[in-house]
């Protein structure tokens, strides 16, 4: 029987720099597919959201587009 710890509900570092957001130190908190996402500064925010937009292009284009890089 390994104690294993029980997951928090919520995380408490940014979920893109991995910085400590505990305490209120964090800057935002976003819900994603119901989960909670801590960004600890307007930067990290930023990023973020960039990659869900992203993410959700891939998937809506990911039936038509197998994962090419258009640059090329
Ligand atoms: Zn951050």
């Amino acid at each position: 029987m390994s104690p294993s710890p029980a997951t928090p509900p919520e995380p408490e570092t940014c979920a893109v720099c991995g910085k400590s957001t505990a305490n209120g130190r964090g800057f935002a908190r976003v819900v994603v597919g119901g989960r909670a996402v801590e960004l600890c500064c307007p930067m990290c925010l930023k990023v973020h959201q960039e990659r869900e937009v992203k993410r959700a292009e891939e998937e809506r284009t990911g039936d038509k587009f197998l994962g090419w890089d258009e640059k090329w």
